[in-house]
């Protein structure tokens, strides 16, 4: 049969980077490829209604094999695609076997060197294997190594029509790192009670708090003419926004400053001109209420900014991106429980984590679908040093097919 691994190898070797200047869907092409390998793969498995739709999403059923009344449908979900933030061309994986504490040089790249010193999650996987890709790119383990456990998994409970289980629905994503991998997500047809994306890192780890969300642009506009004889009438609208960052807290409320629950507010792209510079932030917080205390904050410091500039104006719009997961993950506690329990069977800890950032079931769970997150073993997303660990990778398909089993055994 072939192992998580094999396929692991197999997927990262795939260029599916998601690219956010596209207006196209999924963004790019080359996701497709994968995709449609994928439904391929599985309907080889026997999973016959394993298909791609329109929009590149790849969804596929493991019919119920009990007759017992009310084991309710649950969905497995990964993302396809990478990070558009570094290179997924041309990925040579490499299997560093039993891990001793060593430093992993990377051929490719005598720089990148995976250190226990830099990186202290690597001395709880002494004697694992570990796999990293060669220093040039990114391995991909976001989120193929979610992909490999799920189809894994599928391929055990096909193989395995004695594990008594409810119907299984499965789904490959596009574009999740560009915040797209929802956008046209049918949750209705997908037709799962609940659902887990395997997209975590270490063993154990499950995670139901992610961020509430708000997008920020503040816009200053200033007045300009020609700057030999401006005086007494230019407006330069790049000194207030100037202003205005400068009188944002130096040592709390950023991403450089905090952690664990601590929300935070962060200016990430200005557009600068004398007439009028904008500035996009991004606010996030635990608590959505606490998002409109950090918008009102910004509000007031960017007026007294443009105050301080005679003629100026300032004009700022605020967009919803994500809310916190747990606000409806709180209303069906079981989702959470059961995954627990599935985790304990496979000899682990269960270790909740919240989540700096969102992920596709942030937004799943409010589209209807409850949705927390699975570790999936990976580990340094988005960089040349990321890294995934087989025998995590082992472990996640584990507590797959123990969730089916623990959601036939206690519906
Ligand atoms: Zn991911």
């Amino acid at each position: 049969m072939t192992s998580v691994l094999d396929r692991f190898l197999r997927y990262v070797r795939y260029d599916t980077q998601s690219d956010e200047q596209s207006t196209t869907y999924p963004s790019t092409e080359k996701q497709l490829v994968l995709l449609r390998d994928l439904a391929a793969e599985l309907r080889g498995l026997g999973i016959a209604d394993a298909a791609v739709d329109e929009h590149g999403y790849v969804t596929a059923t493991i019919p119920a094999t009990t007759a017992t009344n009310g084991v309710p449908t649950i969905g497995f979900i990964a993302h396809v695609d990478t990070s558009p933030e570094m290179s997924g061309a041309g990925v040579k994986p490499i299997v560093h076997e039993s891990y001793d504490g060593r430093d992993l040089v990377l051929p490719d790249d005598s720089n990148a060197v995976l250190r226990v010193r830099d990186i202290p999650e690597l001395a709880d996987h002494i004697g694992h294997d570990i796999v990293t890709a060669s220093g040039t790119t990114l391995l991909g383990a976001d989120d193929k190594a979610g992909v490999a456990e799920i189809v894994t998994a599928a391929a055990h409970l096909v193989a395995h029509p004695e594990i008594p289980h409810g119907p299984v629905r499965i789904a490959f994503t596009p574009d999740e790192e560009i915040g797209r991998g929802t956008k046209y997500f049918d949750v209705a047809a997908f037709g799962a009670a609940w659902a887990y994306t395997l997209d975590g890192g270490a063993r154990g780890e499950i995670e139901s708090e992610s961020f509430s969300a708000d997008a920020m642009t503040i816009t200053f506009h200033g007045f300009n003419t020609h700057p030999g004889y401006a005086k007494g009438r230019m407006v330069n609208a790049i000194k207030i926004a100037a202003a205005f960052i400068d009188a944002l807290p130096h040592d709390s409320l950023s991403p450089e400053t905090t952690d664990g629950y601590e929300g935070f507010v962060h200016p990430y792209v200005v557009q600068a001109s004398v007439d009028r510079t904008s500035v996009k932030l991004i606010v996030r917080d635990f608590v959505t209420a606490a998002l409109e205390e950090k918008e009102a904050q910004l509000s007031a410091l960017a007026e007294r900014a443009a105050a301080r500039f005679a003629g100026a104006r300032v004009e700022m719009a605020i967009e919803e991106q994500y809310r916190n997961m747990r606000e409806i993950l709180d209303r069906h506690p079981d989702v959470v429980a059961r995954a627990r329990q599935a985790i304990r069977r496979a000899g682990l800890e269960p270790r909740s984590k919240p989540i700096r950032g969102g992920t596709d079931g942030s937004r799943l769970s409010f589209m209807g679908l409850p949705t927390p997150n699975l570790f999936a073993g990976e580990h340094n997303f988005h960089s040349r040093l990321e890294w995934v660990s087989v025998q995590d990778m082992e472990k996640a398909v584990e507590v797959i097919v123990n969730l089916v089993r623990v959601w036939h055994d206690e519906p």
